[in-house]
């Protein structure tokens, strides 16, 4: 097998080191332009096990919003992002949701949970954010 070289780019930290990666197949055998250890790590699970955090929205019947945020509690195997967005499409919640509820648990086995990231509360309900006066 024959040795190839990729460019990343380690979003490890907001420095964001362009990365040159010799590697055979899976396997690192040389990573450049990394401005700390971290960027070996990032680098080889890159081409193991690429994962993303994912960030998205899911409908809400009856709150003060139609749409609440939602983020993964970890980072997913990038080829089950597609199928996770698709999972949330479908979702309809109840308001009211609070923040850090579970929208969705151990996703496909991969033991990561959707959770809400705000407080929606129902049409009508008195929350801090509009105050009580
Ligand atoms: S290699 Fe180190 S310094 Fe560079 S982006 Fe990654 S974590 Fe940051």
């Amino acid at each position: 097998m024959s040795e190839m070289e990729t460019k990343i780019i380690c979003i490890t930290c907001p420095v964001g080191c362009s990365l040159v990666v010799t590697h055979e197949d899976q396997k690192v055998i040389k990573v450049e332009g990394n401005q700390c250890r971290k960027g070996i790590e990032y680098a080889q699970n890159e081409l193991r096990d690429p994962r993303r955090m994912v960030t998205t929205t899911v409908k809400v019947k009856g709150g003060l919003h139609p749409l609440v945020p939602v983020y993964t509690s970890a980072p997913i195997p990038k080829p089950l992002i597609f199928e996770l967005i698709k999972k949330l499409r479908g979702v309809e919640l109840e308001a009211p949701v609070k923040v850090g509820q579970a929208i969705l648990k151990d996703f496909l086995g991969t033991g990561v949970d959707v959770l809400a990231a705000r407080d929606l509360p129902q049409v009508g309900q008195k929350t801090s954010e509009t105050g009580s006066g």
